[in-house]
């Protein structure tokens, strides 16, 4: 344990190609019910979009925050709303 937010995280220790399809076409399916009980989904799509900034949508990778690569790119873009953990201040 580190004290950071990872330490609860539901995908904590498992196979991160569950997470990360290297590029493959891949529904996420299993990655989103994992994502679906996490404690720290919040925070985990802040850092993410954080993170990420105005990458362009094909260079980023993984499903982060419950969302994919997709759907974080429209979330920053402002064509997808933002998930209501982003309004509530820190
Ligand atoms: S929201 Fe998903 S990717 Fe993020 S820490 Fe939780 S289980 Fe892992």
């Amino acid at each position: 344990m580190t004290g950071e937010w990872q330490d609860l995280a539901a995908c904590r220790g498992h196979d991160p190609k569950i997470f990360c399809k290297d590029g493959q076409k891949g529904s996420y399916q299993l990655a989103k019910r994992f994502c679906a009980v996490c404690p720290v989904i919040g925070t985990c799509l802040e850092a993410a979009l954080s993170e990420e900034g105005a990458t362009p949508r094909n260079f980023r990778a993984c499903i982060r925050g419950g969302k994919t690569p997709e759907e974080r790119h429209d979330i920053h873009m402002g064509r997808r709303p933002a998930p209501a953990a982003r309004l509530v201040p820190a």
